[in-house]
């Protein structure tokens, strides 16, 4: 448990959480935001921080749970989709620093508004196929 880490003490009971599942690894419980009804979080129970310190048997054992706890907010709320997003990184608008998978269920006439830039134009096969190998020397 990381002392200053709000996820941390709802896991640990130390402050308040709406769990809505638990197991030996994992935890997920209603955003206090509720950006739509029903938004809900899922961490592990390890403290990492973002995604870069996230092994990979630590986030199975998140996305083990996702298909289930998604049924359930379907079933739930009735919710016609449901969007999945883990900001990691300040730049990408993390605010809270333990790894955490936002669930946010889409009712069709809801204001959240999430929307991917379209750069295609300014990217031809030569310039990916660069990008591609690039990234490719790093992987490991
Ligand atoms: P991030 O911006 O890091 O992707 O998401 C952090 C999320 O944690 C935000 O959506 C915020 O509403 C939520 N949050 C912050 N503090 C608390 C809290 O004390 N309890 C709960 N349930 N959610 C919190
Ligand atoms: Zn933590």
């Amino acid at each position: 448990m990381m002392k200053d880490c709000i996820f941390c003490k709802i896991i640990a009971r130390v402050i308040p959480g709406h769990i809505v599942y638990e197991d030996e690894h994992v935890l997920a419980f209603l955003d206090i935001s509720q950006a739509t009804e029903g938004h809900t979080l899922i961490i592990p129970k390890i403290h990492r921080n973002d995604i870069f310190e996230m092994e990979s048997s630590a986030m199975e054992q998140v996305f083990s749970v996702v298909p289930k706890i998604a049924r359930a907010l379907k079933e739930t709320y009735g919710c016609s989709g449901i969007n999945i997003v883990s900001n990691n990184g300040k730049s990408a608008g993390q605010t809270v620093l333990h790894y955490h998978v936002h669930l946010i269920p889409r009712y069709g006439d809801d204001k959240f508004g999430i929307r991917f830039v379209n750069n295609m134009e300014d990217y031809d096969a030569e310039k990916l196929t660069a990008l591609k190998d690039k990234v490719k020397k790093n992987m490991q």
